[in-house]
């Protein structure tokens, strides 16, 4: 099996570590949405040290106020698009802007964080000899003209539109993944995330996070469609918030913005099979959550 391919040159340092029991994780992205919650479950296992690099562009110290201080804890204020000397035995590389409002504020930025970012975390597991994930997406699919998608599908993404840095962005990561790992034996994990939400945003209770940790502890390179096969219009949804939110509420239609994809739903087959993941909590069920968390940060008491 090719994935199990140990690196050409394994530095003394991870050689070294090999024979310790302690696990040294690095997180890029770590104060984001995903991130954190990553950082809450890896910190729980009292043989890991985490570090995080992030720049706070979307994240934020506040999601890991709990661990700042933590003996088994660093957190370092870094832009991936540079350099970065860190000795670690695995990489999960989540750092990029997830939500459209924050990708296309700065495009180049969104480009150089998928390209250069993951190129520089690539080049980092190679001198070390880590294991890498990436975080990436269902974005990848484009606006699927196949239907729902699995992990064979190639996609169908405009390369010249306003959300092609984060598309494309993220399937070049995804070819550097793959070629790191075919010329240089660097072992690889890809995820594909469908979209996330819940508190802060609470990411279905963390179901996320044990696909992750399932997928870099397995033996499958992926990719591997990580999401909720639960389909519902975005009608529904605001149907859904409305009668379970605020029955108040109105709801006003709007022009979709370029190149949104029209419909999506993952065939999570793959994740079931290799990792026993699938998700367990239904829009219903998700949604009081996620409102419990708007309120409280927010402020907002019930009876408002
Ligand atoms: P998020 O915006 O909450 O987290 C991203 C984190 O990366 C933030 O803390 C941000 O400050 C940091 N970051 C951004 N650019 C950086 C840079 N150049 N250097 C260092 N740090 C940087 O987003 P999230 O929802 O937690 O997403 C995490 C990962 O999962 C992303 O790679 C995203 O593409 C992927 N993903 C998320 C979803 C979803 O629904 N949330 C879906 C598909 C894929
Ligand atoms: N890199 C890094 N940390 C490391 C090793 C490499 O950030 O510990 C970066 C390095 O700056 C380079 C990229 O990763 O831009 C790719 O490194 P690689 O060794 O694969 O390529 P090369 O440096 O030979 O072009």
């Amino acid at each position: 099996n090719s994935t199990k391919k140990p690196p050409p040159n394994p530095s003394p340092l991870r050689t070294a570590k090999f024979f310790q029991a302690n696990m040294r994780i690095l997180v890029t992205g770590g104060a984001g949405f995903i991130g954190s919650h990553l950082v809450d479950r890896l910190m729980q296992n009292e043989k890991n040290e985490v570090i995080v690099v992030d720049n706070y562009f979307t994240g934020s110290k506040d999601n890991l106020k709990q661990w700042i201080g933590h003996p088994r804890f660093e957190l370092i204020r870094h832009d991936v698009t540079e350099t970065l000397l860190v000795e670690v035995d695995q990489i999960y590389h989540l750092a990029c802007p997830a939500s459209p409002i924050f990708y296309k504020y700065n495009p180049v930025k969104t480009i150089k964080t998928n390209v250069i970012g993951t190129l520089n975390m690539l080049g980092l597991a190679k001198r070390v000899g880590a294991r890498i994930l990436l975080t990436s997406t269902s974005e990848v699919y484009g606006d699927p003209l196949v239907h729902p998608q699995d992990e064979s599908y190639w996609g169908n993404v405009n390369p010249i539109g306003v959300r092609s840095c984060y598309d494309e962005g993220k399937r070049v990561a995804e070819t550097l993944m793959f070629d790191y790992h075919r010329q240089h034996g660097i072992e690889i994990r890809i995820a594909r995330i469908f979209n996330t939400y819940g508190p802060r945003m609470n990411i279905d209770d963390g179901r996320v996070v044990d696909g992750l940790i399932r997928l870099m502890e397995g033996n499958s390179t992926g990719p591997i469609n990580i999401g909720n096969p639960g389909e519902f219009t975005m009608l529904e949804l605001a149907e859904n918030v409305k009668e379970l939110i605020n029955p108040e509420v109105k709801i006003i239609h709007v022009e979709n913005t370029p190149d949104d994809p029209r419909q999506r739903k993952p065939v999570i087959t793959k994740a079931k099979e290799e990792l026993g993941w699938e998700p367990t909590i239904t829009l219903r069920e998700g949604l009081p959550r996620m409102e419990e968390d708007f309120r409280k940060r927010l402020g907002i008491p019930r009876s408002a």
